[in-house]
Order: structure tokens, then sequence, then C-alpha cells
């Protein structure tokens, strides 16, 4: 279902949805998926979803509020999902050190991505997921739980699948009778980990090609699979989670993240597109880069996923179909409460659910910010959106 935000009487800064009404038409073939992602975001908050028409209770002004796509590649439509995502987070989470994984490729291996990315990206996650869980059986003799979360650009976004991973510091032991906790600043050796990860995903990768479910030919699927096993594999560690809170925290950063949001827009004029983004090289200084409309977008399509496709999943103790047991031992063995009831109402509006979790009033009038909106007639759908008007260069 989609909903409506109040639209503020700001400024019309440069957005996504911009660069998008201004420079798709001229972007070469689409695949279904991307041309799925460009109808949704140029729709978005536009009449062509239709709405209501609203009234402030204080200030008297009508204003019209238009439905969202509720796309996840939408970057105005992702805070309620994220909030109620990672609001069911915290049933699964235990009173125990989390520590994140970074599983990055070789450069290598990306033609295999480009051409089957639902088959690649699932293989990169079971290899990612299968070697913390093989890596923690032999070092600690335990089996964790874990949130893997799939991203695919940098900050110029560019295209460099990897996956994060958010695991417990240790897990039930293999006979199921204690919690095996790992050391308090270190989990497991990277070396290892990039390792056996190597070995894992380029295995996986031969299977496929072995069984004919890549769509490239078996031979330049085995010349690459030869360069990439003489490549290192990076796999780095981020500094440990002080428990369920911090994790989180995380989990909000990471996981309905998309390749750009709009803050990072600077301009959109003259056919060029200007984002900021965060210079690793230079100690992660904000610096700023312009494309050209085009190549930005192709840029930004690189990284819708497949049609439900899912960009986050649980393994180890947090696997489907044995979660629920494996977490009840693991709280038993850490004499840890039961996790805390559902806080969510459950008649609550969405709107009620936005304000608990997001903090901000949906239905405030953006103009006077005291009176609230009330609806008082329908906008039906039109069926093309009006152009917005372009946007200026913003400070
Ligand atoms: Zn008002
Ligand atoms: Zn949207």
């Amino acid at each position: 279902m989609a909903h409506c935000e109040a639209q503020g009487p700001r400024e019309v800064r440069p957005e996504l949805a911009h660069v998008l009404r201004s420079h798709a038409q001229d972007c070469s073939p689409l695949s279904n998926d991307e041309a799925r992602v460009v109808k949704a975001l140029t729709a978005c908050r536009t009449a062509a979803l239709g709405g209501h028409k609203q009234r402030c209770d204080h200030c008297g002004r009508e204003i019209p509020v238009y439905n969202s796509c509720r796309n996840r590649h939408c970057p105005k439509c992702q805070s309620l999902d994220q909030a109620l995502w990672v609001e069911a987070q915290m049933h699964d989470l235990l009173p125990v050190l989390y520590f994140h994984e970074v599983f990055t490729l070789p450069p290598c291996l990306i033609p295999f991505f480009r051409r089957d990315p639902g088959i690649a990206y699932a293989l990169l996650f079971e290899a990612a997921a299968k070697t913390v869980i093989e890596v923690c059986r032999s070092c600690l003799g335990a089996t964790p739980g874990l949130i893997a979360i799939l991203h695919t650009w940098n900050q110029q976004l560019g295209y460099l699948p990897h996956i994060h991973c958010i695991s417990t510091g240790g897990g039930l032991s293999l006979d199921g009778t204690q919690w095996i906790a790992s050391r308090p600043r270190f989990f497991l050796p990277v070396r290892k980990l990039s390792v056996v990860f190597r070995g894992k995903l380029l295995e996986a990768f031969e299977v496929a090609l072995t069984q004919d479910r890549l769509r490239i030919s078996e031979a330049a699927g085995r010349f690459l699979l030869r360069r990439a096993a003489i490549q290192k594999f990076v796999v780095y560690s981020k500094p440990p989670m002080a428990g369920p809170e911090q994790v989180l925290r995380y989990l909000g950063r990471y996981t309905h993240r998309i390749a750009i949001s709009n803050e990072r827009i600077v301009a959109c004029d003259n056919g060029e597109v200007t984002f900021r983004f965060k210079n690793r090289r230079h100690g992660g200084r904000t610096e700023t880069r312009t494309l050209g409309g085009v190549e930005f977008i192709r840029r930004f399509l690189r990284h819708v996923v497949p049609r439900r496709f899912v960009r986050v999943r649980h393994f180890g103790l947090l696997a489907n179909g044995i979660k629920v047991h494996r977490l009840a031992l693991a709280r038993q063995l850490l004499d840890a409460p039961a996790p805390p009831t559902p806080s969510s109402p459950q008649h609550e509006s969405w709107e009620e659910t936005y304000r608990r979790l997001v903090g901000k009033d949906p239905l405030l009038c953006p103009h006077c910010h005291i009176g609230h909106l009330v609806v008082i007639g329908d906008i039906p759908r039109s069926p093309s959106p009006p152009r917005m008007a372009s946007p200026s260069r913003s400070p």
C-alpha cells in the first residue's frame, strides 16, 4: 500500500527523480527491472500516483499530498520500511558481542555478476555466510548467528558487489550444550576467512558453470575463475559492537541503503549531475564528482537488484526453520531474558507507526508547523506526471 507524506514548501533541490525525468529516456534499452524502477521513482509523490487533498486544521492551507512508490530503490521511500524491519530484528538479538565482516571480490569476477546478477549474488551470499560458519566452527567449535546484507556500490556509484556480515561473537557449541563466546576484541582471523571465502566462491561458480546455469561460456567462465584463483580476496573486519542497541543502529544504517541518497546530489543541470562522495584515499574527505546525466543513470541502474531478490538474509542460528528453537536454547544457556514483546499495537495506523519509529509527525502542516493535515478529498491518478520545475544548484 502506498502511503502519503506531506510535501513541504521547500526549495526545489535536485533529486534522483529529477535526474531520471531529465535523462532516462536517453539511456539505451533498459531491462524490465530497470524500466520498472525508473517508472516507480519518477512517479513517486507526483499526481501520477494520485493522493489526497488535505487541509491544515490550523492555518487552513490546502495541500495536495501524493502517494509514494514504496519501491526499494527509491531514496524517498525507505524510512518507514527500514524502521519496521529494524524493529522486527530486535526479537532475534542476543545479549552478546556482535562482529561485522565485509567480504569483497577481485574485479575479474565482475562479468559473472553483470550477466547473471540474481545467481551470482545468491552464490556470493552463500559463500560469505558459509565461510563465517565454517571458520567459527573450526576456530571456536560453535555455530554463530548471522545477518548478511548485499551492497553493490561504492561511494562513486561504481559497481562493486560485497557482503556485510553481522555475526554473533561466538555461538552455540556443536553439541548444543553451551554458549561459546569469542574473545572480546577478536572474532575470527581475516586471513583464514579470506582463503576459505575464495575457495567457496570459486567452487560455487565452477559448479554453476558445470551445471550450465550461467549465461557465460564454460571456457570464458573457467578463464575468469583461473584468474581469480591467484588473486587476494579481501575480507575486512570492523570494530565489534557492544550489544543489541548498537547492532540495531548498524542494521538501520546498512540494510535499506541504496546506491545514492538525494542528500548527496548537489546539482543537475546542463546535462550533468554533480554529487558528493567520501574519498577513502583522502582519509574520508568529502569531495564532489560530476558525470553526464546518462552516465549517472547508467551507474545508478547497475545497482537495481532483480525483482523479489532478497537483499538481507539470515544464516546459522538465525536461519529460517531452526531460528526459534536455536534462539530459545541460546537464551537459556546465556541466562538471558525472553525477547521484548512487539511494541507495535496491533491496529496502529501507518501515521502512528511512522511517528513512533521515525520520530517525525507525517501529518504536521509544512507551512505553519502547528496544525495537522486533514483529508478533504481524493486526487485521482493522472496518466502523465507533471514535469517538476528544473532544479537549481543548491548551496
Ligand atoms: Zn498549517
Ligand atoms: Zn518513492
